[in-house]
């Protein structure tokens, strides 16, 4: 008999929720049933039962215990699939999603896929499609040869769709006892603006609408929109971007909540990359710009008059 597909939760629970979502499809094309594993979560598990989940493992660590916990999950997850054997466990392609998968994938002999866009059952093989070649070409992998296939995927393109309305049976766990040999010693808050484009929720685009003297108007509404700055490639020409910040077809593909486009036309070459943005706000002189007709919003004016206007409505001091 197959086993399930397993999906490691993690918070925020949005994109666990989408995980879970995508294999309760899989996992009905394989006639097998969705499994969470939640451990150490606020939300309450059940939640997971409206997206698909058929059971919730639980598994709650010491309040307070300052470790590193992935070790600690690890080695759980890998006992618990010892003797459940699962087909697949999924995690979702975060920091910490590709820390645990790299363990349990070492600790069970598994085939291990990161980053995968799609995962499928075809001729009763798990398969899966990842990007190659920086995001340039697609490869199709399959999982031969392992009882438990392990894999991360890429949760931004992914739909967060309910499919039931059955509350999942609760499994508690115990935690692994495992000497973690590291401990946290503290944090440092990441600067949104340094935060890769393709995994920011809020973008701002520049394009050759913004002139290098404007740029600090730019960073001003990066600091309050907590956004991360990428742009065309007019924009790269122009020096005012590096390369790794290019937006389109032959630079990042972005999927923010938020994305502002300053001074851009809106070429297909720059907005297929702006595609999966979930609302788009575009700032430019040119009301028959190709951007005006994709953008939920259009401000017509100079992007040098119209950033110190949305910076006095957000408060910012300077600009009041
Ligand atoms: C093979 C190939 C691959 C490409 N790949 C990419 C890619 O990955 N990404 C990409 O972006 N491009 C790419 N391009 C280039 C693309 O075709 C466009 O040339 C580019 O996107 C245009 O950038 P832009 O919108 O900044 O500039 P423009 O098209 O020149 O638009 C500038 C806009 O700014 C507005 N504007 C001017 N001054 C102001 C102001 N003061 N305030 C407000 N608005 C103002 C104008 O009205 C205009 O709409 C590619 C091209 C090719 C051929």
């Amino acid at each position: 008999m197959r086993g399930n597909v397993w999906v490691f939760a993690e918070e925020p629970l949005e994109e666990s929720l989408k995980l879970v979502a995508e294999a309760r499809t899989l996992a009905d094309s394989m006639k097998v049933e969705v499994d969470v594993l939640a451990f150490d979560l606020k939300e309450e598990p059940e939640v997971f039962g409206r997206y698909g989940a058929n059971k919730v493992f639980t598994c709650r660590l010491e309040e307070g215990e300052n470790i590193f916990r992935n070790p600690i999950y690890a080695e759980t997850v890998s006992r618990l699939a010892k003797t459940r054997k699962p087909a697949l466990i999924l995690f979702p392609s975060t920091p910490n999603g590709e820390d645990v998968a790299a363990r349990v994938a070492a600790k069970l002999d598994s085939g291990f896929i990161s980053n995968c866009l799609e995962i499928f059952f075809e001729n009763g093989v798990l398969k899966a499609r990842k990007p190659v070649y920086e995001d340039k070409a697609h490869a199709v992998m399959a999982w031969t040869g392992c009882e438990t296939a392990i894999a991360t995927m890429r949760t931004s393109l992914l739909e967060l769709k309910e499919s039931r309305t059955g509350r999942p049976k609760m499994v508690r766990v115990e935690p692994a006892k495992v000497d973690v040999g590291v401990r946290f010693a503290g944090r440092i808050k990441a600067d949104p603006k340094l935060v890769d484009v393709s995994e920011a929720d809020v973008v701002i685009g520049v394009g050759r609408g913004v002139s290098p003297e404007s740029m600090k108007l730019v960073e001003d509404l990066a600091e309050a929109l907590k956004a991360s700055i990428g742009g065309t490639r007019a924009a790269l020409d122009k020096g005012l971007i590096p390369y790794e910040r290019q937006i389109g077809i032959s630079g990042k593909k972005i999927a923010p909540k938020l994305y502002v486009a300053c001074g851009i036309s809106g070429s297909p070459y720059h907005t297929l990359g702006i595609k999966n943005a979930r609302f788009t706000i575009a700032i430019n002189l040119d009301k028959s710009a190709p951007i005006v007709k994709t953008a939920d919003l259009t401000l017509i004016g100079d992007v040098q008059t119209c950033i110190p206007a949305i910076l006095k409505k957000l408060g910012g001091r300077r600009y009041g």
